[in-house]
């Protein structure tokens, strides 16, 4: 089968290797199709993701819908055709974080394509992946595999906004209109928020939050001053720029709360912190996402949240290096996906 594994930075292969065989309690899925996320692209690009080196082949991909090739002994949630939504988190469940209902965090945690740990934790993009039957959620009707995919960055929005206050006619900022920022705004507004306004350098990414339901868009590099003056009850930090932090931290009121989401870069920033203090703040972090994927397996395969515009492209997984590249490219794609040819 082929599998698409980044060596270096710049130096993404794709190989031919045999197909993975499969024990008790687990299920071969066949890629269906696998978003390329930012921190596929920092692996590719630069050879790490914030503070995770590559120092081994590295398969990425930790976006991905399939379909169920074969099953393993004892396994009940899935059966071979069932198309599936796949969870790339495979927390240890026996630590405090997970017996507290916090799998995000686990101390022990195993995430699909991830250089966090060495050996490294392979990824999805390849025809053929094994997965725990836990990590697998079927899905009936017509839902196309490519909108399954958006399980993953759904479930990172979902979170951001729960891990917030309560949003019912309050007013929003979500800076950063790439994929996460787009799925921010769908979740604001699933959260009853009454105005969400969306930040970012370039106009496609605006048009985008503009589609999926935006009420004002704010060119950050031209109108600084949009956002100079306290407006919003909430903002999330999705694009993981300090400019963009400290314009959500200037454009909340009094009181308000910022989210960061986005990762921002890996050296120290300076802050000016007496912000937070006088203005009262609550500044949080949001990773990954806990209950909130099983939540967005059912407002995808309900529609209740339509991501067709976000799918710019999909591409077979020989094509990878083209797909890496039009994936950065913001000026023309939100979310490119690869799929088994
Ligand atoms: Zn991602
Ligand atoms: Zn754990």
């Amino acid at each position: 089968m082929l599998t698409c594994r980044i060596h270096a930075k710049e130096d993404l292969r794709i190989e031919s290797i045999p197909d993975p065989s499969i024990g008790p309690g687990q299920v071969l899925v066949r890629l269906g199709a696998g978003g390329i996320c930012g921190s596929d692209m920092h692996y590719y690009f630069e050879g790490r993701n914030g503070s995770f080196v590559i120092r081994e082949p590295l398969v990425p991909g930790h976006e991905a819908s399939g379909v169920v090739a074969k099953t393993g002994p004892g396994v009940s949630r899935v059966k071979v055709g069932d198309k599936i939504a796949v969870s790339p988190s495979h927390a240890c469940g026996q630590c405090d974080y997970c017996r507290d209902g916090r799998e995000h965090l686990c101390r022990n945690m195993r995430f699909l394509g991830s250089a966090s740990l060495y050996p490294h934790v392979q990824g999805m993009f390849c025809e053929y992946f094994v997965m725990g039957e836990r990590q697998c959620y079927p899905v009936a009707g017509d839902i196309s595999l490519g909108e399954l995919a958006f399980a993953e960055p759904l479930a990172v929005a979902l979170h951001a906004v729960n891990r917030g206050p309560p949003l019912l006619g309050k007013s929003v900022l979500v800076t950063g209109a790439g994929t996460i920022g787009c799925l921010t705004v769908i979740a604001a507004r699933l959260g009853g928020a009454k105005h969400v306004a969306v930040s970012d350098v370039l106009d496609r990414p605006l048009e985008q939050a503009m589609r999926v339901g935006a009420d004002r868009t704010i060119r950050a590099d031209r109108d600084a001053d949009a956002l100079s003056a306290p407006q919003f009850d909430v903002a999330y930090e999705v694009s993981g720029s300090f400019a963009a932090l400290k314009g959500c931290v200037a454009a909340v009121k009094r009181g308000g709360t910022v989210l960061q989401v986005g990762t921002l870069p890996h050296e120290p920033l300076p802050f000016v912190v007496n912000d937070i203090m006088a203005k009262e703040l609550d500044l949080k972090g949001a990773f990954r996402w806990g209950i909130e994927f099983d939540w967005a397996v059912e407002y995808l395969s309900s529609r209740r949240v339509d991501v067709r515009p976000l799918i710019s492209g999909q591409y077979p997984l020989e094509e990878a290096v083209k797909a890496f590249h039009l994936a950065k490219d913001k000026s023309q794609s939100t979310k490119v996906q690869l799929i088994a040819a």
